[in-house]
């Protein structure tokens, strides 16, 4: 059974289209069921019928025609219910409603199981037989598997359906489709897609229009003429250890290569209009579908030797590919399957104006990086069709997290109007740059940015910032391809610290695993944000960590507004074995003759534990900074990077806040410096609770440190103890940002945040 749903997963997976899908389901599941009849049924989205979209057995030329009413028949009771209806015989149930036309009037026995996406009921799959017969335990249980497996698939062909095309032209702009995602960094991004994705994979290539089929077809054919020449030489060095049967095998190759059908499918694609990458991947992928499809196991491993033949031309082709730099003339958005911080940094970031991540969420490492370069992003966007959207124009709503392709006339000025208000936001915020963030009634609170890149020192310094309180040293680690030298490391440090002198710097130890991997450490776990990450890294391998106390310890020479940061600690353990490194590492750098001081140390409060011993903890280090990402991950058990879960994701969680309080309380007396350096710090809503709260340090992208100081400086501390007063009382993490944005409102500052018609846009 296992490999059966397996098998009908893949094809429908594999289909090109929404009909050829729903087509595929209803013939193999009769098949498989032995049914008389297979149906499916989708809902609307506008009218909530449920439409008879493809069947085997009924009239099926009423597909696509003819529907029931949300109240109507059987088909509704189960999306209704969301829950299998099972009858021997169906005309005697009170809901039973013939569809007119279908030809259902022969079949009494009815099974119908609800397909549902993310709660939500997106059709029924229906089988009938004549006889007044119930399906069984098996059948029934089956049928729900199917239907759960295939609820993504479908989902995800319905979402893309629309722009199944290749040729721009062929879709008019004005076509507004709509793709709902997860705001990664706030702004409206308006320009032409340009899809990234990694080198040498195949399965990622994107469709991309193109018109000049000669130079294609070109490039293409000397890319297999590449092939071909690798295998003979393979073939020849190695023919003396082989047997005439496995030197055979070669010989399978060269014959695929020269075999006319795929190399001729790939040339007609091409002059089909998409480019020679683009078209090999169409090509293998359906023949490696064939193969995969056959019941002989000969057959079937085919697939492995086309797919590698494939990956083989792909990287001959790919070595023609322009550069990065050449590929991004003008600022775009830029898409991809799973964007990470790396690929940020090969792009020239003048060149992007959006960022569109399939994969990934809010708070990813990639969406930090883009608020802290102020670039509109979009995470999460699971059902795009990213593959398509090469040159296609394109709207990134970040506050919203939604993607807008084909937009209209109406809809482009809608988006420039939040565009202009977000410059005059910006001329706004730019009076504030030398003003302190101080409160109406004399409260002051420190503002301090995060950092990872050289270039968002000069950024901060602009916007006002009085310290750095996280620099993020695995940003510079992830754009090398290994690890940096101790001198290379002081280079690198020097320029943060000197950049702020004397305000100070807190620079962070190594934190490198869950979703931040450098290429050339390779970290392989199951489950990689309670693995080897942060702390736990670097004291296992005490050369990088005492490269980098000694760089960042060295980098401070003469200046002396060093803080140094642990991330992930979870026990006091790590924090005394920390401290002893550092010592020591202090000591060294001292007797070598440079003119340094002890730094201050700190360590992250980020991990539910660490919440608990925050008073041991604190008569250990001379600060700390919560991490509240972390620290909403760890206590809501909630995957930051994971989309899926991306809707239980909430630093307003009751729980976080409490979590948030009971830090403060419980070091007020206490002679340590707190801070909070997670996103919550740069959220004007989590600005305000938290100096409601009594931190009286927050550290922030620098893009968001002018809101939040416009916001600070229009309100008094009692008014922020007044809503944190009222929020505390709550048990809904949606009732804390809904009775924010009404305390907000009145009291006039919830336009300082952000233009006032993005809520509007539907
Ligand atoms: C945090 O966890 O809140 C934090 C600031 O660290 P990072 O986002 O780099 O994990
Ligand atoms: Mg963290």
């Amino acid at each position: 059974m296992l490999s059966l749903l397996r098998r009908i997963t893949q094809e429908v997976t594999a289909a090109q289209s929404l009909p050829a899908a729903l087509d595929i389901i209803v013939r193999r599941v009769r098949r498989a069921m032995r049914a008389e009849v297979c149906s499916i049924y989708l809902v609307d989205a506008n009218t909530k019928e449920y439409v008879l979209m493809a069947t085997r057995g009924l009239n099926a030329d009423v597909a696509g025609l003819v529907s029931l009413k949300a109240n109507e028949g059987l088909v509704s009771l189960v999306g209704r219910r969301a829950e299998p209806v099972n009858l021997d015989d169906a005309h005697i149930h009170p809901s039973f409603h013939y569809l007119k036309g279908s030809g259902e009037e022969r079949y009494r026995s009815f099974l119908g199981v609800p397909i549902i996406h993310h709660r939500q009921v997106l059709g029924v799959l229906v089988v009938q037989h004549e006889d007044k017969r119930r399906f069984d335990e098996g059948e029934e249980a089956f049928l729900i598997t199917l239907s759960a497996q295939l609820a993504g698939v479908i989902a995800h062909a319905e979402a893309t359906g629309a722009i199944a095309s290749l040729t721009p032209n062929n879709i008019p702009n004005g076509s507004d489709f709509r793709y709902k995602g997860v705001p990664g960094s706030s702004g409206v991004a308006i320009g032409r897609g340009v899809v990234v994705f990694p080198p040498a994979d195949l399965d990622v290539i994107p469709d991309r229009y193109t018109t000049e089929f000669d130079a294609e077809i070109q490039d293409f054919y000397q890319a297999l003429e590449a092939v071909r020449q690798d295998i003979r030489r393979a073939s020849n060095r190695i023919s003396q250890h082989l047997s005439a049967d496995e030197k055979a095998l070669f010989d399978v190759y060269l014959k695929i290569l020269d075999d006319n059908s795929v190399a001729g499918e790939v040339v007609r694609k091409i002059k089909e209009g998409n480019w020679a990458q683009g078209a090999l991947r169409q090509v293998i992928k359906a023949h490696i579908n064939q193969f995969n499809r056959m019941d002989d196991p000969y057959l079937r491993e085919r697939a492995s030797d086309l797919r590698d033949l494939g990956r083989r031309i792909l990287s001959h082709l790919q070595e023609k590919a322009p550069t990065v730099i050449e590929r991004f003339s003008e600022p775009s958005i830029i898409i991809g399957e799973e964007l990470t911080a790396s690929m940020l940094g090969e792009i020239p970031i003048d060149k992007i104006k959006g960022l569109v991540s399939v994969m990934g969420s809010g708070n990813s490492h990639v969406a930090i990086l883009a608020r802290a370069m102020g670039i509109p992003t979009v995470m999460g966007a699971l059902d795009l069709p990213y593959a398509q959207l090469d040159k296609v124009d394109l709207i990134v709503d970040g506050y919203l997290g939604k993607i807008f392709t084909h937009p209209s006339e109406a809809l482009l000025e809608n988006y420039q109007q939040i565009v202009d208000e977000e410059r005059l936001l910006e001329e706004e915020y730019e009076t504030l740059k030398d003003l302190p963030c101080e409160t109406l009634d004399g409260q002051r609170l420190s503002l301090y940015v995060n950092t990872g890149l050289s270039a968002d020192i000069v950024r901060s310094l602009d916007r006002g910032a009085e310290g750095i309180g996280l620099y993020r040293t695995e940003v510079p680690f992830m754009v090398r391809d290994r690890f940096p030298t101790e001198a290379e490391q002081v280079v690198i440090y020097r320029q943060q610290l000197e950049g702020f002198a004397p305000a100070p710097v807190t620079v962070r130890t190594l934190d490198i695993g869950g979703d931040k991997a450098l290429s050339y450490f390779p970290i392989n776990e199951e489950n990689p944000f309670l693995g080897w990450r942060g702390i736990r890294v670097t004291l296992d391998h005490l050369e990088i960590f005492m490269a980098q106390i000694r760089a960042m310890i060295k980098a401070s020479a003469g200046l002396h507004n060093l803080k140094i940061m642990l991330p992930m600690i979870s026990n006091v353990a790590e924090v005394e074995e920390a401290m002893a490194l550092i010592r020591r590492g202090y000591a060294e750098v001292k007797e070598e003759g440079h003119d340094v001081r002890m730094p201050k140390v700190g360590v992250m409060i980020e991990i539910p534990a660490a919440v608990y011993q925050v008073k041991e903890l604190s008569e250990m280090v001379d600060f700390l900074s919560v991490g509240s990402n972390d620290l909403t991950q760890y206590l809501l058990a909630v995957d930051r990077n994971n989309p899926r879960v991306a809707d239980l994701y909430n630093s307003f969680h009751p729980s976080v806040l409490r979590a948030l309080l009971s830090i403060v309380d419980q070091v007020r007396d206490e002679d340590v410096g707190l801070s909070v350096c997670g996103e919550m710090a740069g959220d004007p809503m989590g600005a305000i609770l938290l100096m409601a709260m009594g931190y009286e340090i927050l550290s922030m992208s620098s893009t968001s440190l002018p809101k939040v100081k416009a916001v600070i400086r229009n309100i008094s501390k009692q008014q922020a103890q007044f809503m944190l007063a009222e929020v505390m009382k709550l048990s809904h993490a949606e009732a804390v940002t809904q009775t924010m944005t009404r305390l907000m409102r009145e009291a006039n500052i919830e336009r300082l945040i952000r233009p006032s018609k993005t809520t509007e846009v539907e």
